[in-house]
């Protein structure tokens, strides 16, 4: 007797093929965008706003998906960009070949059990593999080998023509804002990074400015441009005419008394604001508005103001320039005071116009030194797109720069580990070989793809491929040892050795996108029935 189920239930090969069917058509969406050569993906959404990007994570962000098994290949490309940064489209594609794969050997009676089991073993060989053969350390290639891992990433993004240019800024600027641990290690903190968008211009015109930059300009004309051995202070309240609270009546019998009321309630601002000043501030930062008649002061001072600070961001630099952001100046008596040492410190504060807007710029803060990074664009998609693609390059220089460790790319990595796994397999005498042998060709997509991507013949460039990559395995010979870095050569048909011209990832990139892309695919192959209920009718949930 069978279970009664108030919806619809799917189960054994009928969900499998359901499943990778939903994952494939996923897959084939970005499948175009991988590589230099891959191609952008316009995405419009229910409003109407666009977005053109070539990002697998924004792109599968941006499509929303139903089938809850292409929702978790969209999970996959986001953790791949929490996790990693770069990658998010290659991580997508291998799981699910790997997943095309295992579902055409469950045809052929082979339990997913087993399938699991040989994937997991294959994806352990693999990282022992990257780890013990591939990768390479950067101090033997040298100071270019960050900046060309830059460029790799930043090589398949319409910025890819600039990424000279951008590749060294970004370089620059991680390098800029490394802290030196207790342990001697030293940890790249992007977070110490702003990137601002400003239309106008092109990308190259793109600059990375040492400091914090605040996207506003000083509250008036009078105030200086340049502070030198700034004090900052950071508030978190409006200095407007001081208002007493709604609802609150005074009743005033003498015409003189109103005007006495009025005078007070400037007199209480002008104090606050003179109360900061004399602790030494002449740079002030606030979260709210500043009225007009308040400015003056400011300007008697030779202080900066400036109103309508984001709050993130004056958390940020009070972080750094070691203020304290207040959001009243009342103490604990009930008095108004503004201690120094509520104060923070900056060796220059300036503002610059770049392009149509004013920056205000804040270097030499106490504790971390922030650098910003303007970037610059004729529309405001270039720009969008050229954020994440600097997004992008930010996270795998900080990687290289942390882990020190890089593998080659182009399909290089991909096509020795598939020929490593193929003649691993053969020294298993148990049915995991079969498995492990699929898993082994699933990774030859990602050389596939780029090789057709860039309008070249795939099977001729992965044949080459192979072989240089076999010999290199089975031989001991000096020489045959530096095909291992073999990969393609997407502009030219060829292929050749990528260490040499410089196609460098990191080399967490690939172990976890790797790791990433087998646990996605086995978390799917391990489903072998939906039961989806049936939504309840509306009389019922009522109640009544
Ligand atoms: P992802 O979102 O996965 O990072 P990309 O579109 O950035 O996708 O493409 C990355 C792939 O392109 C990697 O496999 C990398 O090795 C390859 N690649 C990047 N630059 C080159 C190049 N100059 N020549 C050959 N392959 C390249
Ligand atoms: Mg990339």
């Amino acid at each position: 007797m069978s279970v009664s189920i108030l919806g619809s239930r799917e189960s054994g090969q009928n969900i499998r093929d359901t499943n990778v069917r939903a994952v494939q058509a996923v897959a084939n969406i970005v499948k175009s965008s991988l590589g230099p050569n891959g191609l952008d993906k316009m995405l419009v959404d229910e409003i109407g706003d666009v977005v053109i990007s070539n990002d697998g994570a924004t792109i599968l962000r941006s499509l929303e998906v139903q089938h809850p098994a292409a929702k978790v290949l969209v999970e996959l490309s986001r953790l791949q960009d929490q996790e990693v940064g770069d990658g998010t489209t290659s991580v997508v594609i291998v799981a699910a070949e790997l997943l095309k794969r295992a579902n055409d050997l469950v045809k052929y009676k082979i339990h997913p059990t087993t399938i699991i089991a040989g994937y997991r073993l294959a994806m352990k060989e693999s990282i022992q593999y990257i780890k013990d053969y591939l990768s390479v350390k950067t101090e033997t290639l040298g100071k270019d080998a960050i900046l060309n891992v830059a460029k790799t990433s930043l090589n398949s993004k319409l910025i890819g023509a600039e990424s000279d240019h951008f590749a060294n800024m970004i370089v620059n600027c991680v390098e800029a804002v490394g802290i030196v641990g207790p342990n001697k290690d030293v940890k790249y903190p992007i977070k110490s990074i702003k990137v601002l968008k400003c239309i106008g211009l092109s990308a190259k015109e793109s600059v990375h400015l040492n400091g914090f930059a605040l996207m506003t300009g000083r509250t008036a004309q009078g105030m200086p441009t340049s502070i030198k051995n700034a004090r900052i202070a950071c508030l978190d309240f409006n200095l407007n005419k001081f208002k007493l609270q709604m609802g609150i009546q005074v009743l005033v019998n003498d015409a003189k008394n109103l005007e006495k009321i009025r005078i007070r309630e400037l007199e209480i601002t002008k104090e606050r604001i003179q109360k900061v000043l004399k602790a030494g501030a002449n740079v002030v930062l606030v979260t709210k508005a500043i009225d007009d008649f308040a400015l003056k002061y400011f300007v008697e001072a030779g202080a900066i103001a400036v109103r309508r600070v984001d709050k993130k961001d004056i958390r940020k630099i009070a972080k750094q320039c070691g203020a304290e952001v207040l959001i009243t100046l009342m103490n604990n008596e009930g008095e108004e005071v503004f201690n120094e040492s509520s104060l923070g410190s900056a060796e220059e504060v300036t503002e610059e116009r770049l392009g149509d807007n004013d920056f205000i710029f804040i270097k030499g803060m106490k504790k971390s030194s922030s650098q910003t990074l303007i970037l610059r664009g004729a529309n405001e998609f270039m720009l969008d797109e050229t954020e994440r693609s600097v997004h992008d390059a930010i996270c795998v220089v900080k990687r290289v720069l942390e882990s020190k460790s890089v593998v080659v790319g182009g399909g290089a990595v991909e096509t020795a580990l598939s020929i490593y796994l193929d003649s691993f397999a053969r020294t298993l005498g148990s049915k995991e070989q079969l498995a492990i042998s699929e898993f082994a060709e699933s990774l030859l997509v990602i050389p596939k793809t780029l090789a057709i991507n860039a309008a070249q013949d795939a099977c001729d460039l992965l044949a080459k491929m192979k072989m240089y990559h076999a010999a290199s395995q089975s031989s001991s010979e000096e020489k045959k040892q530096e095909y291992k870095y073999v990969g393609l050569d997407l502009a030219n048909g060829k292929v050749r050795n990528n260490l040499k011209a410089g196609v460098l990832e990191p080399t967490i990139s690939k172990i976890k996108s790797l790791k990433f892309a087998t646990e996605a695919a086995i978390s799917i192959l391990r489903i072998d029935d939906l039961i989806e209920l049936a939504p309840k009718p509306e009389k019922e949930r009522d109640g009544h």
